[in-house]
């Protein structure tokens, strides 16, 4: 499943092709014929991400002001744009249509293609607000409150590796991150949310915040210092190649303390870790 920094990405791309200026939106696929309609002709105001979540504003009629579009991409979804070089603007149906295309955003420049979402769906205000309120704070979000993450945290009985997957907790947190950030905590997954110091809850946000920007910029998860030293030289051309300490690494030596890597289920994912130097908080 793609994890936050994907969509972050996903909603700079998608403001650096569309924004500010009027998008034709169909759905080829005919499940968001309805939506899409009112899509189509509207002028794209911007789009943001909380979490997985994307959301988009545009400047729609009167009497659905404030509504947005809403796309999560699921484990499946993928929303790709590219430029389209014809020479005029043209209709969405003239380009070809590869696969099931959920929705297709056209203008003079690009065309965006999104298929196969968990969500596409246009939602008014009090949803954008319902939706909001069910998500913990999201690390790459300026206006995010860490507060409200450890409020959670430090009630609960769960174990910290199941509440970091837990988008009400904390938004935006896949499996490669939650296996990543607990190592280089030194921090055992199976450690009880209200056992967790504030200062390692505190190292694990900044730890996020610090690791998720770099993955937006570079477009791969980052978690070993060589590899986030490598990306300041990195220039952007094809596919950041990184490397894990743990994540499907099951079975392997561990790189810091020798010990062999284990993994479990939590959360219906799997979950990699190292007994030898992921411990108890002292
Ligand atoms: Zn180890």
């Amino acid at each position: 499943m793609p994890e936050g920094h994907t969509i972050h990405a996903l909603a700079r791309r998608l403001d650096a092709a569309y924004a500010d200026g009027v998008v034709a939106a169909t759905s080829p696929q005919g499940r968001f014929t309805e939506g899409a309609a009112l899509v189509d002709g509207s002028v794209w105001l911007g789009a943001e991400a909380f979490g997985k979540h994307l959301l988009v504003g545009l400047d729609l009629p009167r009497e659905l002001a404030g509504t947005r579009l809403h796309v999560h991409l699921g484990l499946f979804g993928r929303f790709s744009v590219r430029q389209h070089r014809r020479k005029a603007r043209p209709a969405p149906d003239d380009l070809p249509v590869r696969g099931q295309v959920r929705l297709r955003l056209v203008n003079d420049t690009h065309v965006g293609d999104l298929r196969g979402p968990t969500a596409c769906t246009l939602v008014d205000a009090d949803e954008v607000a319902a939706l909001l309120a069910r998500l913990g704070p999201d690390p790459l979000r300026e206006d995010a409150d860490p507060e409200a993450g450890w409020r959670t945290i430090s009630r609960s009985r769960r174990s910290i590796g199941a509440l970091l997957m837990d988008q009400s907790v904390v938004a935006g947190v896949g499996n490669v991150y939650r296996a990543e950030v607990l190592h280089r905590a030194r921090l055992d997954p199976f450690t009880p949310g209200r056992d967790l110091p504030r200062e390692v809850y505190d190292e694990l946000w900044s730890d996020l915040v610090r690791l998720m920007a770099v993955g937006v910029e570079v477009g791969s998860i980052v978690t070993r210092e060589d590899d986030l030293e490598r990306t300041l030289y990195w220039e952007g051309r094809g596919r950041f190649r990184a490397s894990y300490e743990v994540y499907r690494r099951a079975g392997q030596a561990c790189r810091r303390c020798g010990e062999r890597i284990r993994s479990a289920e939590m959360v219906a994912r799997t979950l990699t870790w190292c007994p030898g130097c992921q411990v108890a908080p002292s």
